[in-house]
């Protein structure tokens, strides 16, 4: 049920200001931590805002607690797996990884981390709206525990994952593929623990009985047991729709919660029978919703033929991998032998002192389903937080940083770009 009317408000507020930094860092997951923590390593005063309680985004709020092997371990991505997952630190920067992780031990992590690098985390603070002038920002507007504040900055670097401060801030965007507009479907990821004894299997009231394979969401069992733990990650959820559109996330919560239910339903009766449900993220997973339109914009054609650009800011070799926005249970995974992201998908023509960094970076809908897994937005964020600080210190607009200095410096924070 869609109950949008064409009635509008005209909203007028004196809105004091909280704080003042170098650098404003909106939205704590992949992307923000690791700009935030680079922008603070240039010796900027950096504010983190997140509006949940934790930081790690998708890998601790939505428990997707695995990261994906993308060819490149390196910079503040494998600074995290030597501190925190040393089992799995690769010996050289071009080798794959693809650590399974504890979304706890991450969120305590990156709370402690944050706190070492200076950086200001404003917990439980949503970004609103942006106050603008003559093309640049000069404060943000979030909700907070104190009510609307202002967070003034020199530098600011949209990390939402739906592009919401540059969207709000009048630059253009696109939402899903090409053609109709559909996005990757949501998906709600949840645990279960091996108890070493039979469990009884429950079906609350409106779950569904699967009976195979082919009934379930994505028609395929989508799971990992690394640690030797007992522990399963379960990823086979899958709802349609934006989790950029109120409706279509309203409906993505109940619906998935339902088929989480269901799963371990299943899965108690096929080949998990001493496993209990022992975690459910807090809140539905999304794989995309808007990508704002940069200076270049990542397409399928680069992906595929593994593009180099001189202004690379991270590398994959991650696959394409889009799970079916029409409904289907299908997902088109396609491999790839690596390629470069440029710098200009994460600014625009239009604000001279915001970046984008993660998944809502300027992308076609196949080129973000490759680029959007955490250990590349790590890398995106890394560079972002670099690139606000030079352009601090030269006096530039975002766009016209030295790619040269850009590249000087993250090589001396062993950024390591194969050639
Ligand atoms: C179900 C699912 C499975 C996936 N599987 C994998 C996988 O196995 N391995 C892998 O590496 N990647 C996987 N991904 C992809 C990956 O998790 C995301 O693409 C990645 O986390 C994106 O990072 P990000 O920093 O751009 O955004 P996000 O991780 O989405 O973080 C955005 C952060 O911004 C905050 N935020 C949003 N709006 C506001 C606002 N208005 N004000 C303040 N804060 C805000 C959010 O709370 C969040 O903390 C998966 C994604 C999903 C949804």
């Amino acid at each position: 049920m869609n109950s949008k009317s064409n009635q509008t408000y005209e909203l007028e507020r004196s809105v004091s200001v909280y704080a003042s930094a170098d650098v404003i860092v909106i939205g704590g997951g992949p992307a923000g931590t690791a700009a935030a923590i680079n922008a603070a390593r240039c010796g900027k005063k950096v504010i983190l805002l997140e509006r949940s309680g934790q930081l790690g985004g998708m890998g601790t709020l939505g428990n997707v607690s695995v990261f994906m092997p993308i060819g490149n371990v390196t910079g503040i991505y494998r600074e995290m797996i030597s501190e925190v997952l040393t089992q799995y630190l690769p010996q050289h920067h071009d080798e794959s990884v693809s650590p399974q992780f504890s979304p706890f031990l991450l969120r305590h992590y990156l709370n402690e981390k944050m706190e070492k690098e200076q950086v200001q985390v404003c917990y439980h603070t949503e970004f609103v709206g942006v106050v603008k002038e003559e093309g640049r920002l000069k404060a943000v507007i979030a909700s907070t525990r104190e009510g609307l504040q202002a967070f003034e900055g020199k530098q600011f670097i949209d990390c939402t994952g739906d592009g919401r401060v540059a969207i709000d801030a009048g630059v253009p965007f696109t939402s899903g593929r090409e053609e109709d507009g559909l996005t990757q479907p949501m998906t709600l990821m949840f645990m279960m623990q091996n108890t070493g004894k039979p469990v009884i299997p429950l079906l609350p009231e409106g779950c569904y009985d699967y009976q195979s394979v082919e009934d379930l969401p994505q028609g395929r069992r989508l799971y990992w047991e690394r640690n030797d733990d007992g522990m399963l990650l379960v990823n086979m959820t899958r709802v349609k729709g934006n989790g950029a559109n109120i409706a279509d996330v309203n409906y993505a919560e109940t619906e998935a919660l339902r088929q989480v239910f269901s799963i371990v339903y299943y899965l108690q009766r096929n080949g998990y029978e001493t496993y209990t449900l022992s975690h459910v993220a807090g809140q539905v997973g999304v794989r995309e919703t808007n990508q704002i339109q940069g200076l270049y914009t990542l397409t399928e054609h680069d992906v595929v033929g593994g593009k180099r650009f001189t202004d690379v800011v991270a590398q994959t070799n991650y696959e394409i991998d889009i799970h079916s926005p029409d409904g289907k249970k299908t997902t088109d995974e396609r491999k790839v032998d690596g390629y470069d992201i440029p710098y200009r998908c994460m600014v625009s023509e239009l604000i001279s002192n915001l970046q984008v960094a993660g998944r809502a970076i300027s992308a076609t809908h196949v080129a973000m389903s490759s680029m959007r897994v955490q250990p590349t937005c790590y890398a995106m964020g890394q560079a972002a937080g670099m690139a606000a600080a030079i352009a601090m210190d030269s006096g530039c607009a975002i766009k016209d940083i030295s790619i040269e200095a850009l590249h000087g410096k993250l090589s001396e924070q062993n950024v390591i770009f194969r050639k």
